[in-house]
Parts: structure tokens; C-alpha cells; sequence
């Protein structure tokens, strides 16, 4: 039975760049970057220009683009015997037995072995419903008019009109940020026919700069997406003009197969493990956005992953020490 020393679940930028960590490490690694399917549903998917990191101005896909580069590389690299990439396929099981091996399935039932897995499925935003459907958001999301990331879009507001799509104290805290980064004339929190959940701190502050507050249902989005303009959101008696929208209605969190392995998670559903990112559960690890208190960005996904990779190195030199392998 062939056994992988590290299977990576997820193509992202955690699964990626635990990926190159670990081929480079010279450990054996396969990579299993989702099915279409699960790609669609990911942040990675959707990520169009990167303006927060240096030297990624240039790539229209901001993850895809680079990731590809890096792949291709290592498929034709010193380390080519040592990786294996599973191109479009996903893992639907997994299961752990008794002497810590992993066995994992992928979309066509074929079954996997490996010693460690790095679980990099990461999260979605959740997207506002307009008249029962996602889909009026998607033509302005696509040309960044509508955002989700307040550290890698937030700045694309500045002196700009700005409605925000939410209603907790998290959602009224982007409004906050944003008008004190970069003096937004007026703020708008829509909060999409759902009761307001602001708390008394972030409710003062709203007051303060005078915030409006508009609780209908929106009905429609006033703008010309092939001319690159949003205007307005409409309510049954309300127009409210913006310029730009964010939307802060909290993640969906890819934790389906951390569940499996009964691996802990909090009450949001990320998944909690140490600093190298190992969770409750002996030889998995998890990095990227699904990983608990995190910053969900591609550098701490980048991160989270190297330090996973490194910690996994270093059982597998420490086995072969003892076995005097070396
Ligand atoms: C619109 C938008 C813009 C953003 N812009 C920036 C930015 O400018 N700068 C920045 O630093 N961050 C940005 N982010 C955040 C960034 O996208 C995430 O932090 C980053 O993608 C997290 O990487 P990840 O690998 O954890 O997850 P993802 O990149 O989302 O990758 C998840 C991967 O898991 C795979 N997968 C899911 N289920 C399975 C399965 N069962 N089997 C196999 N594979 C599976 C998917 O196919 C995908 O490859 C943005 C996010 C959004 C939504």
C-alpha cells in the first residue's frame, strides 16, 4: 500500500504554499486542490487583484495566477518525484485508523493513504440575499464595487459614499473603520431586513458620526456594472445612494472533514489548533483560513501553512533519527 508522508487538502493559497513547504522539505506530498465544484466555492476563486502585498499587482487572479506558476514549477523541478497533484480532484471522506494513518476519498472513490494530512478548505463570505437570491451581489462584487475584506479592499473607499450590508456589531465596526481610515462622506448600514445586533460602544460611535441606519429589506441595486457604477440600494421607501458597499455578514467555514476526524472546533466553527496549526487530532493539521484566530489573509495563510509543513518535518526527521535512517 503506497503511504504519503503529507496529503494537502485544499489549492488555495494555505494549500499551496503547504504544498511547496513540504515538497521542498523533500517529504512526499499529494496535492488535492478540490473538485470545480469546491474551487467555485472558494475565497481563492474569487480574488481578483491583490493591492496589499508587494508584487502581486500585475496578476488578474491574485492566488490562482501565482499558485499555477509555483505548481508548474514543481511539477518540472529538482523535487518532481516527491509531488503528486491530484488536478481536480476533492476529498469527500476521511477517516483515521487505529495506528494513525489517514485514508481519504476523493470525488471518484479513489482511496488515499497518508501519514499527516494539512486540511486547508477554508471559508466562504456569506453572501446577502436580494429578493431570495445571491445573485444581483455577484455583477458588482466581480468589479470590486462590492467587498468583503476590510485589510485587502477597505482602501478603495476613501472619500467615496459607502453602505455597509450586515447587522451585528462586527458589521457596524467595518462602517466604523472604514469612515475613521478614510473619511467617508456618509455611511450607510443596511441591515437587510434583519434586527439590528449592534452593541452600546459601536452604537455611540455610529451616532457619533452620524451613520444612517436603514432596516428594510433591499429590493434593488441601482447601477451600471459594465460601466463599472453602483449608485444606490433601493428599499420598499428608501434610496440610499452609495459609491461602494461592503458586506459583513460573517463566513461559512469549510470544516466538514475536521468534523469527521472529531477534530475541536470553536464556537464559530474554525478550527482550533497550536501555533504550528496541529488540532486535537494526532498528525492533522490545519492552516489558512479555517484555522482559528488567524487574520484571514493569503500572507497568514501562506504562513500558518510553512509553520504547519516545518512541524511535520520535524517528526518525520525525528523518526528516521531514531530508526538511524540518517
Ligand atoms: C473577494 C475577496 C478578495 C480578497 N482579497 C484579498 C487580498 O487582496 N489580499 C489578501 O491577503 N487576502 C485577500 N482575501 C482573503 C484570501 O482570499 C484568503 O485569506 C485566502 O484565500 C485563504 O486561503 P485558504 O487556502 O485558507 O483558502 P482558499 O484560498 O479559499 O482555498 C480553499 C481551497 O480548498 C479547496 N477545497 C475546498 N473543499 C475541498 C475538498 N473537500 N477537497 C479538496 N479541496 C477542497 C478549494 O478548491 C480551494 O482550493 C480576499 C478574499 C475575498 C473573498
Amino acid at each position: 500500500m503506497k503511504i504519503y508522508d503529507v496529503a494537502v487538502i485544499g489549492g488555495g493559497s494555505a494549500g499551496v504554499m503547504a504544498t511547496i513547504r513540504t515538497v521542498l522539505n523533500n517529504d512526499e506530498c499529494i496535492l488535492f486542490p478540490g473538485t470545480p465544484a469546491d474551487k467555485k466555492r472558494s475565497r481563492a476563486f474569487w480574488v481578483t487583484s491583490v493591492e496589499n502585498m508587494p508584487g502581486h499587482l500585475h496578476f488578474k487572479k491574485g492566488i490562482e495566477e501565482p499558485n499555477k506558476i509555483s505548481l508548474d514549477w514543481l511539477v518540472q523541478g529538482p523535487f518532481s518525484s516527491k509531488f503528486h497533484w491530484q488536478k481536480n480532484r476533492g476529498i469527500k471522506k476521511i477517516s483515521q485508523a487505529a495506528d494513525g494513518l489517514f485514508a481519504l476519498v476523493d470525488d471518484k472513490d479513489v482511496i488515499y493513504n497518508a501519514r499527516y494530512v494539512i486540511l486547508c478548505t477554508g471559508v466562504m463570505d456569506v453572501q446577502p440575499q436580494i429578493n431570495g437570491s445571491i445573485d444581483p451581489i455577484f455583477q458588482y462584487a466581480n468589479i470590486q464595487l462590492i467587498d468583503y475584506c476590510l485589510r485587502c479592499d477597505g482602501h478603495h473607499v476613501l472619500g467615496k459614499n459607502v453602505a455597509i450590508i450586515g447587522h451585528t456589531t462586527s458589521a457596524a465596526w467595518v462602517g466604523i473603520m472604514l469612515h475613521e481610515r478614510y473619511g467617508c462622506p456618509q455611511m450607510t448600514i443596511l441591515t437587510n431586513g434583519e434586527a439590528p445586533q449592534f452593541d452600546q460602544e459601536s452604537i455611540d460611535l455610529m451616532n457619533r458620526y452620524q451613520f444612517k441606519i436603514v432596516t428594510e429589506k433591499i429590493e434593488s441595486i441601482v447601477g451600471d456594472a459594465k460601466i463599472k457604477k453602483l449608485e444606490a440600494f433601493k428599499t420598499a421607501t428608501e434610496t440610499v445612494f452609495a459609491d461602494y458597499a461592503f458586506v459583513g455578514l460573517g463566513m461559512i467555514v469549510y470544516n466538514e472533514l475536521a468534523k469527521m476526524l472529531e477534530a475541536n472546533v470553536d464556537s464559530r466553527g474554525f478550527v482550533i489548533t497550536n501555533e504550528k496549526g496541529k488540532t486535537s487530532v494526532d498528525g492533522l493539521y490545519v492552516a489558512g483560513d479555517l484555522r482559528a484566530n488567524v487574520k484571514k489573509q493569503i500572507y497568514t495563510a501562506w504562513d500558518t501553512a510553512v509553520d504547519s509543513s516545518d512541524d511535520i518535518n520535524i517528526l518525520i526527521r525525528r523518526k528516521k533519527r531514531s530508526q538511524k535512517l540518517f
